[in-house]
């Protein structure tokens, strides 16, 4: 699960990192007294969207008045924000941070995952913080500090000194990025996060050290015990299909592709897409309708996919281990009596229950059904319908 920058802030403000007073606003007429409430001579005005790439689409804009504020405020709720990490369509922005702007002497990056090889969070650092980390991590990898550290000890003291050093912080300043490091990676541990990050971490004319921009995501295997971070979730934010998806327990996932995918088992599910591009196809979907699938599960699964526009044929993929495909059929006969097969379904079953199944569809003689004799004859008639 993601959180908002406007989130992040609040939860680095709850443990004492430094972040700019900042106010919320969900609509553009409330962008002049926001402007007035941070009684500063300039401010920041940031779209809050999931997607990041913000400071690039022209949504993240300094102001110095509450005309301007309104403004850009306007031009922000009105236009979908498109950034490389949205797609040609853009993202709506239903919430837009005014936050004291600070004048920057430089940016520093520091962000906290967890890495697979080595069992355990990574903190890492870096001196050429800004809008493009990724380039740097890219172009200049070693210009990334790293500390492994325990999940249980922490990240200790003398590694978020050392990676201070590193990346050129001394005396005061350097002090307070530790403190900024230990608190951040406390966070982490305490929130069960996935990614924790300040970009930019600035360094003011002054000698300050703020965090100016932040993106927290959370292990959702863990938010049964973070009501707190559960209570941040942003419905809006997600894909409606993915949305309605999880309601029905099925892992769905929207891909770009023209054929839609209902298989059993994510491996099945990874292998058929495999198979519909070996033969020239393109997946428009992850759908994984899981092992103990039951019929209205299976009906809303083709009323997903069938809901996309792009979706010009279907593939029903069906290892009948624990799913039965009798059961996979009466979900076919009953989804084309309740959505209406609208486009080619090719139907591969096998296992459990398959002879039952086959006469059931064949009795049914359903419009726009074929069915494959295996997964090859299956790839090969899908990808021949679109
Ligand atoms: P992102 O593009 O979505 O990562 O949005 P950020 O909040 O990181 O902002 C992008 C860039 O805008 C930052 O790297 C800064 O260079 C600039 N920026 C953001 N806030 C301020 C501010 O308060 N003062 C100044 N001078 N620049 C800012
Ligand atoms: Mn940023």
């Amino acid at each position: 699960m993601k959180a908002h920058e406007y989130q992040a802030r609040q939860l680095m403000q709850a443990v004492g990192i430094p972040v700019p007073a900042s106010e919320v606003i969900s609509k553009p007429d409330e962008a002049k007294a926001a402007f007035e409430k941070l009684n500063a001579s300039k401010a920041v005005v940031k779209a809050q969207v999931h997607a990041g790439g913000r400071g690039k689409a022209g949504y993240v804009k300094l102001i110095d008045t509450a005309d301007e504020a309104a403004e850009h405020a306007a031009r922000m709720f009105g236009d979908p924000m498109v950034s490389k990490q949205t797609g040609p369509q853009g993202v709506r922005v239903r919430k837009i941070l005014l936050a004291n702007a600070v004048d920057i002497e430089k940016e520093y990056y520091l962000g906290i995952v967890v890495d697979r090889a080595k069992r355990c969070p990574v903190m890492m650092a870096s001196a050429e913080g800004g809008v493009e980390i990724e380039e740097v991590a890219r172009r200049n990898p070693d210009a990334i500090k790293k500390a492994w550290f325990h999940p249980h000890l922490g990240l200790q003291r003398f590694q978020a000194l050392a990676l201070a050093e590193m990346i050129g912080l001394v005396g005061e300043q350097a002090k307070a990025a530790v403190g900024i490091m230990l608190k951040l990676a406390r966070l982490f541990i305490d929130k069960d996060c996935s990614l924790a990050e300040i970009n930019p971490l600035v360094r003011t004319p002054e000698g300050q050290i703020l965090a100016i921009d932040a993106k927290f995501n959370f292990d959702d295997n863990a938010l049964f015990r973070h009501d707190d971070i559960a209570a941040l979730f942003d419905a809006a934010e997600e894909n409606p299909a993915e949305l309605k998806a999880k309601e029905y327990d099925l892992s769905y996932i929207a891909l770009d592709g023209n054929i839609g995918c209902l298989v059993n088992g994510a491996g099945l599910a990874m292998s058929t897409m495999d198979i519909i591009k070996l033969h020239g196809g393109e997946p428009a979907n992850f759908l994984d309708v899981g092992g103990s699938v039951s019929t209205e599960g299976a009906v809303e699964a083709f009323r997903i996919i069938l809901s996309d526009e792009k979706v010009k044929a279907v593939l029903v993929n069906i290892f009948g281990g624990i799913a039965r495909c009798d059961v996979i059929a009466e979900a076919l006969i009953a989804a084309a009596k309740e959505v209406g097969f609208h486009v080619p379904v090719v139907v591969r079953l096998e296992g459990t229950n398959v002879e039952i199944a086959r006469e059931m569809l064949e009795k049914a003689n359903i419009d726009q059904l074929h069915t494959a004799t295996d997964l090859t004859d299956a790839a090969k008639q899908v990808c021949a319908c679109v």
